[in-house]
Parts: structure tokens; sequence; C-alpha cells
């Protein structure tokens, strides 16, 4: 029996460019580059209006330990600071550099590795790179290396399972930078003192779990494994809960089970940051869906908007009717084409309007689907109800806090309940009390 979680559910899988070697694409005349892309504080201008700049200049300072540094992409001026739509929704301050086509790096000449580093200078290091995680939640790596005291991770567990439909940017990075990936986890491992490292990896990519367990087959500590394809297997509870059969309580950290998971496209930044001095400046894309007109993966600079991007992948289709950034069940529709790529940015997905449907919301039946099938263990129709009625502090008392977004709920309801709606305005009532709260008190 291949290792799982409990719940979850079998979305059509539609990997249409699992086959498809990561392509760089031609660089765009201009770069968007956002100073928010990651959980944490933005960070702040390092650059003025006409300076010029290297691929990987610093642009951007890191405010206050849960933030990163921001670095330019392309080599070229800085043409405007200002701000610009952001695929997460509002527009947010960015960078807009023109580019020169010169594709002139900082000098790296004197570079020296650093993977044997001390634990203490890789972290710095790592933050320095600005590398956050790649899965999507884009939080800053460097902290999640730095356990606060007390805590012991003993095992490190790199994130393959890329159980979204459609992406395969970690599948393609696996069969194609296997040694980089693996020497990232052994830094990793290194760094928090942790005995064992798993690779878990979705049993519907059987080449990535072979070549993988190729290049792990002499070691003791490290173990490639195969999961169920179900979604989300990749979330990190579930992950952990599947490999080791430790489970996360209720409103904790996978460190409270001694754990730390990170995504294989992270570990693979990580290696380039360490070993080549490079910062954070591309990241695998998948452009798929059935409104795209040559569905790839491809290497894209931070900051490409997204209109470059599909025309590169030969452009989208007239009835492409929705655009996500990520994956279907947890990506972000967008309004306009014009949003950058930024460092959680997995995949883009163009909808022709027969996959795109809008359902209006019935009546809850009952059911209890939803039930059956949170990975979380919630009762997600209740916390809806709570939420549609304003009682929220029952819905914080059933777990909303707990709630990941997965959108596995909404995805079996018969009655087309939005639950994840719902909960995003839940949430958001709750973080506002407590702002609310907090400054009465300050
Ligand atoms: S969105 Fe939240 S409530 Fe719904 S299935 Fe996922 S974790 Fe459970
Ligand atoms: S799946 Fe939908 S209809 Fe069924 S209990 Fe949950 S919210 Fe109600």
């Amino acid at each position: 029996m291949a290792k799982t979680f409990r719940g979850g559910v079998h979305p059509p899988e539609a990997k249409l460019t699992a086959s498809k070697p990561i392509e760089t694409i031609a660089q765009p005349d201009r770069v968007i580059i956002p100073l928010s892309q990651h959980t944490g504080a933005p960070s702040k201008p390092t650059v003025k209006v006409g300076e010029e700049v290297l691929i990987g200049s610093k642009i951007g300072e890191a405010e206050g330990f849960i933030s990163v540094p921001t670095h330019s992409s392309v080599s070229g001026k800085v043409k405007a600071i200002a701000n610009y739509p952001h695929p997460l929704g509002r527009p947010m301050p960015a960078i807009e550099i023109e580019n020169d086509s010169r594709d002139e790096w900082i000098d790296l000449s004197h570079w020296t590795d650093l993977t044997n580093s001390s634990p203490d200078e890789i972290r710095r290091a790592v933050r320095e790179a600005g590398i956050v995680g790649l899965g999507g939640a884009a939080f800053p790596t460097h902290v999640k290396l730095s356990p606060p005291e007390g805590k012991t991770i003993d095992t490190v567990i790199l994130n393959g399972a890329e159980c979204e439909p459609y992406l395969t940017g970690d599948h393609r990075l696996m069969l194609e930078h296997p040694d980089e990936i693996i020497e990232g986890l052994r830094v990793i491992m290194k760094v928090l003192g942790a005995a064992r490292g798993y690779i878990g990896i979705e049993r519907n990519k059987p080449d990535a779990i072979d070549k993988m367990s190729e290049k792990v087959e002499d070691e003791e500590s490290i173990e490639v494994v195969g999961l169920k394809v179900k979604y989300p297997q990749g979330a990190e509870k579930q992950l952990i809960k599947a490999l080791t059969g430790r489970e996360v309580p209720c409103g904790g950290l996978p460190m409270d089970v001694g754990c730390l998971v990170q995504n294989v496209g992270t570990s693979y930044a990580i290696w380039q940051a360490l070993k080549l001095g490079k910062p954070l400046i591309e990241r695998v894309v998948t452009v798929s869906g059935s409104a795209v007109k040559s569905p790839g993966n491809y290497m894209v600079r931070i900051g490409t908007t997204f209109s470059h991007v599909i025309e590169q992948a030969g452009g989208m289709d007239e009835g492409c009717s929705k655009i996500i950034m990520g994956g279907p069940m947890m990506g972000i529709a967008q309004h306009t084409d014009q949003v950058p790529v930024v460092k959680g940015t997995s995949g883009m997905i163009l909808l022709s309007a027969q996959d795109v449907r809008i359902d209006e919301p019935g009546p809850c039946l009952r059911c209890g689907k939803c039930v059956d099938h949170c990975p979380m263990r919630l009762v997600p129709n209740e916390i809806a109800r709570f939420v549609e009625k304003g009682r929220i502090a029952e819905a914080e008392a059933y777990g909303i806090l707990d709630c990941m977004e997965c959108g596995v709920c909404a995805y079996v309801c018969p009655s087309k309940i939005n639950h994840v709606h719902l909960f995003k305005i839940g949430k958001a009532e709750i973080a506002q009390r407590r702002r609310k709260e907090a400054g009465k008190e300050g």
C-alpha cells in the first residue's frame, strides 16, 4: 500500500506537460519585481530610479527577521518604483527594470562553495539569496532553518508530491537536477542536525521516483518514498503523516513533531545559492491548460509578466476565459495577464470556457461529504454556516484556523458551496479582531 493520509480527493490529473523538459524562455524587455513576494514584511528598495543594475544585484533589503531581500533578475536600468498589478490581487509596490539584454551577472568569480559552512553561515547565505518556499507559500526559508530553542528537528522531508493537477515543474526538476536537489537536502539536514531525510513523491511520477532513488541508493539516512496519488498529498501535515506517521497537533507546526518540510525546488535554490552564489532570480513555471497553445515547463525570470510568458508558450487561445496562478485547486484567478511572475508562481493555468463552471451555490444538504473528505478532520459545512451568520467565535472554536484552504470540501460539495471563500472571510475577521485587541493592550 502506498503511504498516504486520511481524506482527500482524486481530481483528474491533467499532467499535460510531464514529458516536457524545462525550457528557458526569451528574456522580456522589462521586469516588474514586487517588493512583497514572500510571507512577512515586504523588502525596502535599495535602488533609485535611473540606477544601473546587474542580474543578482540587491534591489530591496529585508525588513525584519520574517522577510527576505529582493534581487534584480535582469541587467539594465531601474525605470520606476511604484504600485503595479500583483498576482495576489491588489496593486503592490514593485521595481520596474528596463532590460538592456546584456544578461550580465554580478561578479561571482570569487564565490567560494558554502555547502560545508557552519549552520549560521548557511542560514545567512540562504537569507541573503532571497530564498523562500517555492511550493507556493513563499515562507522565508532561513526562518524555517532556525527553529526556536528547545525544538529539535530530527526529520527533513523534501516535498516532491506535486499533487495539484496540471503542475509538473517539480517533476521535471527532479528528473533534470536530482544531484543538486539531494545536495540541498543534505545541507538542510546538516543545518538542523536531522538524522533522517525523506523525499516524498506521488506514484504518478515513477521516473522521478526511480531517478531520485538511484541517487540515494548508498545513503542510509535518505529515503525516497512513493506516495499514493491523492490531493492534497503535498500539504505539509499530510506529507508528515504519510511519511512518519506523526500528527501535527491542531494549531501546531511541523517542528512540534520534529519535522521540517521543504519543496524540491527550494532545495535546488538552496544549492544554487550556496554552491554558485546565485540569488533567487528565476524559477520553473508550468504553463498549461486547455487554452494555451504550447503547454510546457519554462524557466522564467522573476518579474516577467504573465503575458510575456504566455506569448513565449505560443500564446493563448481566443476562447481563454480564466488564468490561474498556481494549480486549479489552490491557485488564484487573475484579472489581468499584466501581473508579474513572483517567487511563488508554480504555474499558470489557462482554461477555456468549457473548463470553467461558475455554479450558484445552493443550500447545504447535510450530506456530510465535506466532512468525510476534509484532510484536516474539520466540519466544513458547520464552519461555513457560522461564518455566513457572522458567528465567528464559533467558527474559530470549530477550527477554522486549522483549515489550509485546500478546496477539497468545495470540490466534493454537491451544493457548490464556496467554503474557501467563506473561510478566508472568517479568518480575515479573526485577524482583524486580534489586531484590534493587540492595539488596545499596546
Ligand atoms: S479547505 Fe479547509 S475545511 Fe475544506 S477540506 Fe480543506 S482543510 Fe478542510
Ligand atoms: S458537502 Fe456541501 S451539501 Fe454536503 S454537508 Fe458539506 S456543505 Fe453541506
